[in-house]
């Protein structure tokens, strides 16, 4: 039995080296500090599990409709009218099995052979490996800590050729926390003004955003850019919901809406029906009081680690306007983020991603999600570690 060529396309992680290793020393009984998680630390708020677990004694534990019932449909419309001023309806909106799901749906429905789909570097790794799953091609523009990470307009005007079909934006941003700001997000569509490129704008980190910056919706910018853009979105992060498995889009084109659920009829049919009615406790703010208090934690845990890496010598940091990540520059320590990162945890039990895994090399991305207690540790090792290495 072969498995088939397409599964060619996926690259296999680079984290997957690390997370083994870090696993393997912790069964040692090895004293390892994780910083590598992509979710928070906190439980999700009893407010939610209340309403999952009321609608499944209620018996609401059938099939829904492929999108989502019409309730929580409409609390995320709801949502992005409260929040953006947006309007939606009802045949704007999917469900899906988180945002990645989301995405993936997306990628597939919308590329044929050889689209280009341009990303910023770094970029959330699933990103190019759903376009190559699709067939499509992944166009980086690189950016580093002088434009704290992002692309700018004079960029994304040399990187569009006659293949471009979409523009993936994803602020805040994983792995470097950087977040558009209106003027910046208004730069950029006027180079879109005139082409037919869609825009993917994962605002999965929308909520957690640092020094009172304004989050701003891609989709927000103009009636141009509301057309042209799939808003993506769920609860994961926000509101600690990782696991129940909830994203969304919301588009004006109903086409990419009918094409989705088509695809998602024949693949997964709807998501679980508890996570849909416990959702829309969120969605309509009953969770806001743990949202923001989740917020300003993250905010006091990035204000002293940003400060003790840059501390260190031979590592800077940018500080992240949000998100719960630190992309940490080693660049004068080491380029080779995967050996560092390797002895890093061999040596010191600190477990943080390499750049290369983001598509950036000199760089570490260091997850926040982790008590102030163990940041503190954390660091110090890392400083012990590169004092020894440099
Ligand atoms: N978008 C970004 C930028 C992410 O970092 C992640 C998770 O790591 C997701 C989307 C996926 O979220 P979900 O849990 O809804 O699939």
């Amino acid at each position: 039995m072969k498995i088939a060529q397409r599964m060619e396309k996926l690259s296999p992680s680079v984290t997957m080296a690390i997370t083994a290793l870090g696993r393997e020393l912790k069964a040692q009984g090895k004293d390892i500090l994780s910083f590598s998680a992509g979710e928070p630390d906190f439980d999700t708020p009893d407010v939610i599990k209340d309403a999952a677990v009321k609608a499944i004694k209620a018996g609401f534990t059938k099939y829904t409709s492929v999108e989502g019932i019409t309730e929580t449909k409409q609390a995320i419309i709801n949502k992005l009218k409260r929040d953006h001023g947006l309007e939606y309806n009802l045949d704007n909106i999917v469900i899906s099995n988180g945002a990645k799901h989301s995405l993936f749906n997306l990628f597939q429905l919308l590329i044929n052979e050889g689209d280009e789909v341009i990303i910023p570097s770094p970029y959330w790794v699933t990103y190019p490996e759903q376009v190559k799953y699709s067939d499509g091609v992944p166009v980086f523009i690189e950016t580093d800590d002088s434009t704290n990470f992002k692309i700018t307009a004079e960029q994304l005007k040399n990187a569009i050729t006659p293949k471009t079909k979409i523009l993936v934006l994803n602020s805040p941003s994983n792995p470097a926390g950087s977040v558009y700001s209106k003027k910046e997000l208004t730069e950029i569509s006027k180079v879109l003004e005139g082409t037919d490129i869609l825009v993917l704008s994962d605002e999965m980190y929308e909520k957690i955003i640092f020094d009172k910056e304004v989050f701003t919706a891609t989709a927000q910018i103009s009636k141009d850019m509301y057309n042209r853009t799939v808003t993506i979105n769920g609860l994961s992060k926000a509101v600690a919901m990782t696991g129940w498995r909830f994203g969304y889009i919301a588009t004006p084109k109903v086409d990419i809406v009918k094409a989705m659920i088509k695809l998602q009829g024949q693949v997964t049919s709807n998501i679980n029906s508890m996570t849909q009615v416990a959702s829309i406790s969120a969605l309509e703010g009953e969770a806001d009081k743990e949202i923001e208090a989740m917020r300003k934690e993250f905010e006091k845990r990035r204000n002293f680690a940003v400060k003790a890496f840059n501390d260190i010598d031979g590592i800077t940091c940018v500080s992240p306007k949000g998100a719960f990540y630190l992309f940490v520059n080693i660049k004068e320590v080491t380029e080779n983020s995967i050996k560092f990162c390797e002895q890093l945890l061999a040596e010191e039990g600190v477990a943080v991603v390499p750049g290369l895994a983001f598509g950036k090399e000199g760089y570490f991305r260091f997850s926040f999600a982790t008590d102030l207690e163990s940041i503190k540790k954390g660091i110090e090792r890392i400083e012990r570690f590169t004092d020894r290495i440099k």
